[in-house]
């Protein structure tokens, strides 16, 4: 069954595919991804989550960027593969960002959700995964790609440089 929604951008090279999908829900007038995948695939968005294939065809199939999709959530191409090696990484399933990239760009990238990295490597700051004013922990909703929290409104910056030192620090 072809299923296209009214707004189809098209998916940016290194953009999570959940990242995706709520920019997906948030131009075509739903405010989380929860509503999108609830509305038109009939599925929890929770189920397509822990399934990226799943999710892939679902957003396929309500845009048809098939060879976009096929690029975008390639995480960090370094970190998948090389002509030696190749090996499988860890995901975390609530959204994290680096709000400095996410008012310069307006996407959420696939590297943000590999379990173990947890900060930017362009601004060098930790990446959030709740919010710093009411602590809630950030969802797949648009006032992520607004760079806010959808509770209490706080707009997200970018986290302490303490962070920066403690980092430096370790590997050297
Ligand atoms: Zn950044
Ligand atoms: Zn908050």
């Amino acid at each position: 069954m072809i299923r296209r929604l009214p707004c189809r951008p098209r998916p940016q090279l290194g953009e999570s595919l959940a990242g995706y999908a709520t920019r997906l829900a948030s131009v075509n007038c739903w405010t989380t991804a929860k509503g999108l995948a609830k509305d038109m695939c009939c599925k929890p968005f929770a189920t397509l989550l822990r399934n990226s294939d799943k999710l892939r065809q679902e957003l396929d199939s309500l845009t048809g960027h098939s060879d976009e999709l096929n690029v975008c959530d390639t995480l960090h191409p370094l970190l998948l593969r090389d002509n030696e090696r190749s090996f499988k990484y860890i995901t975390l399933l609530k959204p994290r960002i680096c709000p400095d990239c996410i008012i310069e760009h307006g996407i959420h990238y696939a590297v943000w959700q590999i379990a173990g990295l947890g900060y930017c490597e362009k601004h060098q700051y930790k990446l959030i995964q709740r919010c710093p004013a009411c602590l809630h922990d950030l969802e797949w909703n648009e006032a992520l790609l607004e760079n806010r929290c959808d509770k209490c409104g706080e707009k997200f910056r970018g986290s302490s440089k303490d962070y920066l030192i403690i980092y430096t620090g370790y590997v050297l």
